[in-house]
């Protein structure tokens, strides 16, 4: 148990004295060599946590948990919800596995700070080709399988792997895709060659020859096994891209020491989970909740991490809550919305084990968390995360003795120690408005953005001062330090629960040149929180086929059909400022007419 008893007094510790806080946190994790100081400024002005300091991730993920003797005890629990198969490892199978598929990776020319680009959905052998990287450390660039072609070959060129990882194919619902065309595309399109390619045989889909070297990853398994390397706490252990506000995705880049010290304290102090308990998300593993909690978090902490490919429904989230005595669940509220709509034939139910939920990613209303709480007869709570923070910037804390305050039930809790967050100053001296985090972030938070073959200060997230990193969602602040969330001040989209940038679905549109100009917005979606709508001017000088069906069939061969794009509104104008901007806001579709601005439609559809 954590050794404050209230918030107030675990707060006040983070913030009155950061470095004596931080250092006692370290010490939820294994060192090489142990910190001695806890954070320095970097030459580029930029921070690094626990300098000086060194360790293995890996080693503190499986290898200190088999040599404290709890090798037999299962880490991973998968469960495939579009082929229902399921698996068991255990610390000491998943020790053999990483060491060896590390030592396959050596084999392979990949050493420390080398990067190794992953396109797999939520599969053992993706956390295992994660964790050998780690190993050895090569930085991992996990990309979510149901990106497009095109939208590999970006990422692909900006972190320029010497290997990729991929599974012979994916699954949309019941239905196999293999990943072969897509990365042929993304290989064509990309300038960068990786080495050689490393494929996952799945039972019933045989991969296709691929243009590059490749190998077969269960082989590579076989591989003499390597120990983890000694690396410094502010080494790369991953980069994760993330839709930008500009429209380009970033390569966010994570620490190995400060990473691996704000989860473990996180798993402790928010989540009230230790050594052996069950820990469940429901998150892809492409997605940062799945780098840190399907992953990062439950096995630093020696728990049992249970993790799902592909949608799990109500009945299945229940099944494995029950059968593996999962004490906390992680999920969206886009999830539990599909929960709630299964379960009016069951309304309650019945895990005595399970403690209590949390949901992040997107607004969840108040009356969802109520059905959630009358569901699942647990606490439910809500927390506020970005791929850039690692763990929660606010949240609510179950390590604490201190009951929270009832007022706080539906609302994303109050900052985690470290995050210090303001409203931007705004001239008409309003509460609500941007919020910005003061620097220094605390450990677990980006490293930097990854550019031209480096890590670069994030400047973009810089407000004009250069003191406060902007988070670019707004809010208000209670003084009692309760957040509120409003939502995002720029394009970024949450289609359930994760992140899109309207600009990099604009980019896709207006590259057909049949379209003279466009605009995406959000608008509400009753299932999945927002969804995008498209507005298209057409080109009126050329004679060049543009219909919903084309635009459509490119944003999803672009980015992927998870984008859910289903709507395109074909317009006679845009609406602009004096300036020529696109005033976004002033497009509606809510009540199926175009306001005032987007001059009359020439044609609204949407597809099915
Ligand atoms: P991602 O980086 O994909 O995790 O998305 C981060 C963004 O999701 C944040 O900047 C918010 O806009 C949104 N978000 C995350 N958690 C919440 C929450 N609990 N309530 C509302 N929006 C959230």
């Amino acid at each position: 148990m954590p050794p404050w008893a209230t918030y107030e007094a675990m707060y006040d510790a983070a913030s009155g004295q950061p470095d004596l806080f931080w250092l006692d946190a370290a010490r939820r994790v294994t060192w090489e060599q142990e910190p001695a100081i806890a954070h320095r400024a970097r030459a580029d002005g930029w921070h690094d946590w626990f300098p000086g300091a060194t360790l293995n991730t890996c080693h503190n993920a499986v290898d200190r948990h088999v040599e404290s003797g709890r090798g037999d005890q299962a880490a991973l629990i998968w469960h495939s919800c579009a082929t229902r198969e399921r698996q068991i490892v255990t610390y000491r199978e998943l020790q053999r596995r990483v060491a060896g598929f590390a030592g396959g990776l050596r084999a392979l020319g990949v050493g420390k700070g080398d990067r190794v680009l992953i396109a797999m959905p939520t599969m053992i052998e993706t956390v295992v080709a994660m964790l050998a990287c780690a190993r050895i450390g090569a930085v991992h660039v996990v990309v979510f399988s149901g990106y497009g072609g095109p939208e590999l070959a970006r990422r692909i060129d900006d972190v320029a792997p010497k290997v990729i990882i991929v599974a012979s194919c994916s699954f949309q619902g019941q239905t196999a895709v293999p990943s072969a065309p897509g990365l042929n595309e993304a290989l064509a399109g990309a300038a960068h060659r990786p080495q050689a390619c490393v494929i996952v045989q799945r039972k019933g889909c045989a991969a296709s020859p691929l243009p590059v070297r490749d190998h077969d990853f269960h082989v590579l398994e076989q591989s003499a096994p390597v120990d983890p390397v000694v690396l410094r706490s502010e080494d790369p252990l991953y980069i994760l891209h993330t839709s930008g506000t500009t429209g380009n995705a970033k390569g966010i880049v994570r620490d190995n020491g400060g990473h691996a010290v704000a989860l473990a304290l996180s798993m402790e102090l928010i989540y009230g989970c230790r050594q052996g308990d069950a820990f469940f998300t429901t998150s892809d593993l492409g997605w940062v909740v799945g780098h840190s909690y399907g992953i990062y978090a439950p096995l630093i902490s020696g728990c049992t991490s249970v993790i799902v490919e592909g949608g799990a429904s109500a009945s299945a989230i229940n099944a494995l809550c029950h059968e593996h005595k999962v004490k906390c669940l992680f999920t969206t509220p886009t999830q539990m919305r599909l929960m709630r709509q299964e379960s009016r034939r069951q309304p309650q139910a019945v895990l005595p084990a399970l403690a209590r939920i949390f949901v992040a990613g997107e607004y969840a209303d108040p009356t969802l968390l109520e059905w959630a709480r009358a569901y699942f007869q647990k606490p439910v709570v809500n927390h506020w995360w970005q791929t850039e923070t690692g763990w929660s910037i606010t949240a609510h804390f179950f390590g604490l003795p201190e009951r929270e305050p009832a007022s706080l039930k539906n609302d994303i809790g109050r900052p985690a120690p470290g995050f210090n967050p303001v409203i931007a100053p705004s001239e008409m001296d309003e509460q609500c408005g941007e919020i910005l985090l003061s620097l220094p972030l605390p450990p677990g938070c980006l490293a930097g953005v990854w550019k031209e073959r480096a890590i670069h200060v994030p400047t973009a997230y810089l407000d004009e001062s250069g003191m406060y990193y902007r988070t670019f969602d707004e809010g208000m602040i209670e003084a009692s330090r309760a957040v509120h969330m409003l939502g995002r001040s720029d394009d970024v989209i949450k289609v359930a629960g994760r992140r899109i940038s309207g600009v990099q679905i604009e980019k896709i549109i207006s590259a057909h040149p049949g379209v003279h100009a466009c605009a995406v917005v959000a608008v509400a979606d009753e299932l999945r929180g927002q969804r995008p709508v498209a507005y298209v001017v057409a080109n009126s000088d050329l004679d060049c086929p543009l219909s919903v069906e084309i635009i459509i069939g490119q944003v999803h061969q672009g980015l992927g059909r998870w984008v859910g794009l289903k709507e395109v509104r074909f317009v006679k104008r845009l609406p602009t400022t004096i300036s020529g901007k696109i005033t976004r806001n002033s497009l509606s579709v809510s009540d199926g007419v175009t306001r005032e601005g987007a001059d009359s439609s020439v044609r609204n559809m949407s597809a099915a």
